[in-house]
C-alpha cells in the first residue's frame, strides 16, 4: 500500500488548514506584538513624563538662576540612580543640568522640538539620535513655570537600546506563548488530514483490486459520517459487479456448452472479421484448429470463401443472408447450409456477424435419391406397359392373327403384367418396410421353418435351371423376434436371386446356424458373381449389375433392397462376398431373441 504521508491529497487539504493557521497566528502575533510595542513607548514615555514632572519640582527654585553646580551635582546623581538622563535648559535655551553630560560642553537646546512642542502646547516628545549619547534616544520636555511665568524646561530621555530591549522581550513572550497552541493545531490539522486521506487510499486501493479483478476484496470502514456511507456503497457495489459477473460467467459456460454440443457449426466474427468463436462442429466442418484461428480474419482460417462472402455481405446489407456451398472433403462431398446473420451490440450498431453451417448433405442426397427414385418406378412401371399396350394394339389392329401367334402375344401380356405385378408388390413390400417397424409384426418366430419353405417352393425354380438346391438346417429352432412375412420375403428374394444368378449345372447352399446369440443364414452360389465395384451397390434400389439379363429373369432390381431393409429392421446386418464367375455368397446376421432355447451351434443337412 501507498504510504500515506506519499499521498498528494493528504498535503492538498493539510496545506490550506496549515496556511491558515500560519497566516492566523502571524496576524495575531503582529496585532500583538504591534500593540505591545506601542505599550512599551507608551509605558516608557509616561516613564519620561512622571520623571520629568518630578525633576520639574527640583528644578523650579534653580532654573531662572546662572548654572548652579550643586544642582547639577543633584541632577547627575539622580540620573545616575533612575537611569533616564535628564536635562534642565533655561528658557533661552542654555543647558542649566544634566545628568549624563557636562551642560557647559552642550548646545543650545532651545530649537530642539520637544522644546520648542513643550513651549507651545505644554509638552513635547521627539525621538532621534543623539550626539550626546550616540545613540536614538526618545525625549520628553515640560515647562517650568516660576510665579505662574515660563521659565525653563525639563527633558527626560531614554536611549532606544533599552526601548528596543523592552520590544524584543515581548516579541519572545509572544511568539512563544503563540508557538505551542499553532504547533498544536498544526499537529491536530495533520491527523484530521490523515483520518480523511486514510480511507481514500483504502478505497482507492480497493477499488484498483475489484477492477483488477479480485471481487472478494472488502473494505473495512466503520463510520458514521458520509466516508463510511461511501464506503458501504463501495462494498455493495462490489458485490453486485461480483454477483453480475457470476451470473455473466454462468450465462457465457452455458452458451459455450450449448454451442459445443450444436450439430450444426456456429462461427462467430467481429466487425473485422476476425473470429471470436468457433464451435466444435464448425472446426469440424471447415476443418479449421478453433484455438489457433482465435483473432485471426476469417478469410485466413478457412479457404471456403463463401463463409467469408456470407458473413460480410450480412454485415453491409444487415440482412440475413442463406446460401449453400458445397465442401469437398476426403471423406466425402459435402454440402453446407450457410445462414449469416448480422450481430448489433447494446447501441443496436452492427458489432459483427456469425454464420451458422447446417450439414444439409444427407437431404441433399436423400432428395436426389428420391428423384431417381421417381424416374426409375416411372421407367419400370413404362416399359412393360409400353410392351402390353403394343401388344394389344397389334391384335387390334392384325384381325386376322393367327392363333399361334395370338397364343404368344398373349403369354407375352401375362408375362409383362406378372412383371407389372412383381414390381408393384415389391414396391409395397419396400414401401411397408420403410415406414420403419411400425410396418412390421414382431413375433417370437422360428426361423427354420422360413428358410425349409423358402427352400421348398423354390426347389422347382431350381431344378429347372439345373440348379442344386441344398438347404443346411441345424436341429434346434432358431428362434428370433421377427415379422414372419418380412422374414420370408428376404429369404425368398435370396435363394430366388441364387437360383437366377447361376447357371445350369451350378449349386446353392443355403445354411441356417446360430453364432454368438446371433441367427446366421448365409446363402452361397457357384454363379456369375459380382464384380468387387458393383458390390456395395447391389442393395440399392433399382440397382442391376446386368440390366438385361434381371429382366430377362423377371427381376424388379428391388429384391436385395427388400433384403437389406429387412435385415435392418431386425436389427441385423447383411454381408456380400463376391467373385465374378465363382460365385456369390450373402450372409444375414439377427439377434436370437433373448432366452432361446437353441444354445447350440452348428448346422444339420436335411
Ligand atoms: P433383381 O430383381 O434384378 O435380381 P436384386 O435387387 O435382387 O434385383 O439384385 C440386384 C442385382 O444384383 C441383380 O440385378 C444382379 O445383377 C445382382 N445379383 C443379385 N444376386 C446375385 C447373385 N446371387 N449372383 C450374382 N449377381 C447377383
Amino acid at each position: 500500500m501507498k504510504p500515506i504521508f506519499r499521498s498528494r491529497f493528504l498535503w492538498e487539504l493539510y496545506a490550506g488548514y496549515a496556511a491558515v493557521i500560519i497566516a492566523t497566528a502571524m496576524v495575531v502575533g503582529v496585532v500583538l506584538v504591534r500593540d505591545a510595542e506601542h505599550g512599551v513607548l507608551e509605558h516608557i514615555r509616561d516613564g519620561l513624563q512622571r520623571d520629568a514632572v518630578l525633576v520639574r519640582d527640583i528644578a523650579a527654585p534653580y532654573v531662572a538662576l546662572p548654572p548652579d553646580s550643586s544642582f547639577e551635582q543633584r541632577i547627575r546623581a539622580l540620573g545616575a540612580r533612575t537611569g533616564t538622563r535628564y536635562t534642565v535648559i533655561a528658557l533661552d535655551g542654555t543647558v542649566l543640568a544634566d545628568s549624563n553630560e557636562d551642560p557647559k560642553t552642550m548646545d543650545n537646546h532651545r530649537d530642539r522640538p520637544e522644546i520648542m512642542a513643550a513651549a507651545n502646547n505644554g509638552m513635547g516628545t521627539s525621538t532621534r539620535f543623539s550626539r550626546t549619547v550616540s545613540a536614538p534616544s526618545m525625549y520628553l520636555a515640560i515647562p517650568v513655570m516660576k510665579d505662574g511665568v515660563l521659565a525653563g524646561f525639563v527633558r527626560t530621555s531614554s536611549t532606544l537600546e533599552a526601548i528596543r530591549q523592552r520590544s524584543d522581550a515581548v516579541r519572545r513572550g509572544i511568539a512563544l506563548a503563540l508557538v505551542l497552541p499553532v504547533a498544536a493545531a498544526l499537529g491536530l490539522g495533520l491527523l484530521v488530514a490523515r483520518s480523511f486521506t486514510r480511507p481514500l487510499l483504502d478505497m482507492t486501493e480497493t477499488a484498483r483490486a475489484v477492477a483488477a479483478g479480485d471481487h472478494a476484496r472488502r473494505l473495512h470502514i466503520h463510520r458514521g459520517d458520509e466516508i463510511g456511507v461511501l464506503a458501504d456503497a463501495l462494498n455493495t457495489m462490489t458485490g453486485q459487479l461480483r454477483a453480475q459477473i457470476d451470473t455473466m460467467a454462468t450465462d457465457r459456460n452455458k452458451t459455450l456448452a450449448i454451442l459445443a454440443g450444436m450439430v450444426e457449426g456456429v462461427v462467430a466474427v467481429d466487425r473485422e472479421e476476425r473470429v471470436v468463436h468457433a464451435n466444435a462442429a464448425a472446426q469440424a466442418i471447415l476443418g479449421i484448429d478453433g484455438r489457433a484461428s482465435l483473432g485471426r480474419r476469417v478469410w485466413e482460417v478457412t479457404r471456403v470463401v463463401e463463409v467469408s462472402e456470407a458473413l460480410g455481405e450480412a454485415m453491409r446489407q444487415n440482412r440475413v443472408r442463406v446460401s449453400e456451398v458445397r465442401i469437398p472433403t476426403a471423406q466425402k462431398d459435402q454440402v453446407i447450409q450457410l445462414t449469416a446473420t448480422p450481430l448489433r451490440n447494446a447501441g443496436d450498431a452492427i458489432d459483427g456477424a456469425v454464420v451458422v453451417l447446417h450439414d444439409v448433405s444427407e437431404l441433399r442426397q436423400l432428395e436426389a435419391v428420391r428423384r431417381d427414385f421417381v424416374a426409375n418406378i416411372s421407367h419400370e412401371l413404362k416399359t412393360p406397359l409400353t410392351a402390353i399396350r403394343g401388344l394389344v394394339e397389334t391384335m387390334i389392329d392384325d384381325r386376322a392373327m393367327d392363333a399361334e401367334t395370338r397364343e404368344r402375344f398373349i403369354a407375352k401380356i401375362g408375362d409383362q403384367s406378372t412383371r407389372l405385378s412383381n414390381l408393384v408388390s415389391d414396391l409395397l413390400t419396400l414401401s411397408r418396410l420403410e415406414s420403419g417397424a411400425s410396418g412390421l409384426r414382431f413375433e417370437a418366430m422360428d426361423l427354420r421353418e422360413t428358410v425349409a419353405e423358402s427352400c421348398r417352393t423354390q426347389i422347382h425354380a431350381a431344378e429347372t435351371r439345373k440348379v442344386t438346391l441344398t438347404p443346411g438346417l441345424p436341429g434346434a429352432p432358431v428362434t428370433i423376434d421377427g415379422d414372419v412375412e418380412a422374414m420370408r420375403e428376404l429369404v425368398d428374394n435370396l435363394v430366388s436371386n441364387a437360383i437366377k444368378y447361376t447357371p445350369p449345372g451350378g449349386r446353392v447352399d443355403v445354411k441356417l446356424a446360430t453364432e454368438n446369440g446371433s441367427a446366421v443364414l448365409e446363402v452361397a452360389d457357384t454363379g456369375i458373381g459380382i464384380p468387387p465395384e458393383e458390390q456395395s451397390r447391389v442393395f440399392e434400389r433399382f440397382y442391376r449389375v446386368d440390366k438385361a439379363r434381371s429382366r430377362q429373369m423377371g427381376g424388379t432390381g428391388l429384391g436385395l433392397s427388400i433384403v437389406k431393409h429387412v435385415a435392418l429392421a431386425h436389427g441385423g446386418t447383411i454381408s456380400l462376398k463376391s467373385a465374378p464367375g465363382r460365385g456369390s455368397t450373402f450372409r444375414v446376421q439377427v439377434g436370437l431373441k433373448p432366452g432361446n432355447s437353441s444354445r447350440r451351434e452348428g448346422t444339420r443337412s436335411e
